[in-house]
Formats: C-alpha cells, sequence, structure tokens
C-alpha cells in the first residue's frame, strides 16, 4: 500500500516548525481519536496514521532521514527494519503532545481501558562497517551487542520465584493517580503516572534477587542484521524491538544501525556509480588490448579499441551498485589514462626518436577536444 507523504498527512509544510506540528498533530489526534469515533475505522486508519506522520517529523534524526530517503529511508526497503506503531505507542506518545496528562484532556482517555503506561527500553546504536562486495549484494551480519535482555529467572516480571504480584493499592492497577485542580477556567482534571508503582499499576511482593526485582539483567546477545543492498555510508536503519529490554516486561527499545563503508583499494563510489582510474600502456593504447579490470564482484576483462585516447571514459552499464530502493542498478565508469614512460635506455629512445618522424605521431587536425566540457559533466553526473 502506497504511503501518503507524512507532510501532507499533517497538513504542513515541508519546513515546518517544531511548535506548528505539535499543533497540527493534536488537531488530528483529536478529531480522530477512537474514543470520538466509536467503530469507525477510517476515523482510526487516520488517527494511526497521522501518529506514524508525527512520530517521524517531530524527531529531529528521522525527519532528516524522511527528508532525505522519503518512506524508503524509514523501514530500509526489505525485511527485518521498521514496524508500524502499536496504539500502545501512539499513547505514550501523547505525553509529549498533551504535556503529560492524557486524562484532563478534552475529556477522553483517564478510563481507558489498555492505555496504562508501558515501561519502554532505549534505543542502542550500533555501527556496522562494509565492504563494497557487501553493499553491492546485501549481507546478513551477526553482531554482539551488550545491552539490556529480560531476567531469564523472572522472565522480565521482576518478581522472585512464585511470588505474585499484587495490585497497586495508591492506582487500583490503573497505573496513573487522578487530581483535580481549580483553574481559571472551572476544574480540570489532570491524570499523572502513579508515583507508588511507577506506573506499573502492581506492586512486586518478593523481589527475583538475580535482577534486583528490576526484571532486566545486562547480557550479550548476538544480532543478526539483514542489510538491503546499496545502503551507504551514513544511513540509518532501525530494528524494532532489539534495543534495550524494558524494566518489567515492557516494550523493548530499538536498535539504531549506522552503515559505514570501507573504502575499496581501487574502485571509487559515486552515487550506485563505481568510478575506476585505468592506466593504458602506450603500445595497449595505441594497437588495442584486452585489459582486466577490477568490479565489486572480481576481475573482468574489457576490449580497448585501437587508437583509445587518454581522457575517455568507458561506462560500464549495470556493472555499479544497485539502488536501495530497487530502482535500477548504477554504472561502472572507467576512465582512461595513458602512461608515458618516464626512463628509456639508450635503445628505446632511438626506437621513440625514430617512431616520432612517422606521420603516425603527429596529432590528428581534430584532436583538440571539442567535447570536453561536455564529457567532464557526464562523467560527473
Ligand atoms: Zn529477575
Ligand atoms: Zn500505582
Amino acid at each position: 500500500m502506497a504511503k501518503r507523504d507524512y507532510y501532507e498527512v499533517l497538513g504542513v509544510s515541508k519546513n515546518a516548525g517544531k511548535d506548528e506540528i505539535k499543533k497540527a498533530y493534536r488537531q488530528m489526534a483529536i478529531k480522530y481519536h477512537p474514543d470520538k469515533n466509536p467503530g469507525d475505522h477510517t476515523a482510526e486508519d487516520k488517527f494511526k496514521e497521522a501518529a506514524e506522520a508525527y512520530e517521524v517529523i517531530s524527531d529531529d534524526n528521522k525527519r532528516a532521514r524522511y527528508d532525505q530517503f522519503g518512506h524508503a529511508g524509514m523501514n530500509g526497503g526489505s525485511g527485518g527494519f521498521g514496524g508500524g506503531m502499536t496504539m500502545d505507542d501512539i499513547f505514550s506518545q501523547f505525553g509529549d503532545i498533551f504535556g503529560g496528562h492524557f486524562g484532563g484532556f478534552g475529556g477522553f482517555g483517564g478510563g481507558r481501558g489498555g492505555s496504562r503506561r508501558v515501561n519502554k527500553g532505549s534505543d542502542l546504536r550500533v555501527k556496522v562497517k562494509l565492504t563494497l562486495k557487501e553493499i553491492a549484494n546485501g549481507v546478513e551480519k551477526k553482531i554482539k551487542v551488550n545491552k539490556y535482555v529480560d531476567c531469564k529467572v523472572c522472565s522480565g516480571t521482576g518478581a522472585a520465584n512464585g511470588s505474585a504480584h499484587s495490585t497497586c493499592s495508591t492506582c487500583r492497577g490503573s497505573g496513573y493517580v487522578n487530581r483535580v485542580t481549580n483553574t481559571l477556567l472551572g476544574q480540570m482534571q489532570t491524570t499523572s503516572p502513579c508515583p507508588t508503582c511507577n506506573g506499573d499499576g502492581k506492586m512486586i511482593t518478593e523481589k527475583c534477587t538475580s535482577c534486583s526485582g528490576e526484571g532486566v539483567v545486562r547480557d550479550a546477545e548476538v544480532i543478526s542484521l539483514k542489510i538491503p543492498a546499496g545502503v551507504a555510508e551514513g544511513m540509518q536503519m532501525s530494528v524494532s524491538g532489539k534495543g534495550n529490554a524494558a524494566r518489567r516486561g515492557g516494550i523493548n527499545g530499538d536498535l539504531l544501525v549506522l552503515i559505514e563503508e570501507e573504502k575499496h583499494p581501487e574502485l571509487i563510489r559515486d552515487g550506485n556509480d563505481l568510478i575506476y582510474s585505468l592506466y593504458l600502456s602506450f603500445p595497449d593504447a595505441t594497437i588495442g588490448a584486452p585489459i582486466e579490470i577490477p568490479t565489486v564482484d572480481g576481475k573482468v576483462k574489457i576490449k580497448i579499441e585501437p587508437g583509445t585516447q587518454p581522457g575517455k571514459v568507458l561506462r560500464l552499464r549495470g556493472k555499479g551498485l544497485p539502488d536501495v530502493n530497487g530502482y535500477g542498478r548504477g554504472d561502472l565508469l572507467v576512465s582512461i589514462n595513458v602512461w608515458v614512460p618516464k626512463k628509456l635506455s639508450k635503445e628505446e629512445k632511438a626506437i621513440i626518436e625514430k617512431l616520432g618522424k612517422s606521420n603516425a605521431f603527429t596529432p590528428a587536425p581534430d584532436a583538440g577536444d571539442k567535447n570536453f566540457f561536455e564529457r567532464m559533466r557526464g562523467f560527473f553526473d
């Protein structure tokens, strides 16, 4: 399904400021809130769409990535990355939007089932260095990450073996406490996380000794990353749920993977194209020859035509890198130079001198490169 442009979803311009974005989202959230539109699936879809758009556009990093790569930058165009938002994610986002008081706003929330605050583990950042060959073909990388994982002894609950959770008496299990304040506009009800249970809604009667009741412990996890072909230095991908585990069985954070590119000894990357600078010997350029050149997948032979001039660029179609969004493949550009010998023996010098008197060694009248600028432009585009 084609996703709508996030700016369009929120009805703001591409250079909208944070306050404008927040305001636009707040209006949409009120309009399409499920409590106001019970059973209306179109409203629910719009509610989710707006939440997703806001999630991205309100975050500087995600917004920059979205501006650069569009929706493809959000999920990497391949399995394993990204993932939609759940209703819990959306309601936890409301903390920012409605100033931490879900309940007191416009009469909805508060008693909404399932909107109890959920613990969220923090995101983790890792860097992954890839060779051009790995980038060309896509690669599965196994990386070891030190992070918080669910405590195995208590299965992440934080409670000692067999001991029960009791419902928090302060908030009676809701995780929230309501407070009524008098304002100029009348009585206002605000809701905040319960201070007794930290919003968990329940208390542990006996703490797990292995994790001191936190439900998480430090450990190393080997994570398999499926990296799609065509990624580039500086791209960031998120693997949802592979970050730090949340205390006492909440939602895991995400693993953010920053792509780094290892320099190839011979090939230079220019977008999806690759450039190779080839030096021909004078005889090969003159007489023509089969020449081996490097590609990301090993050497290939190309044919050098007789009379090949330095400065010529050969374009090997499709021998570059695949586009990360699946739009075809770049080319390999072979920029040709001719090696002029610097040291000659007496005999060699005599032969060259003799050849130099031949007409063949006089530059042709049309040798001046009239297309120089066009060619250079073609080279860099
Ligand atoms: Zn434990
Ligand atoms: Zn409580």
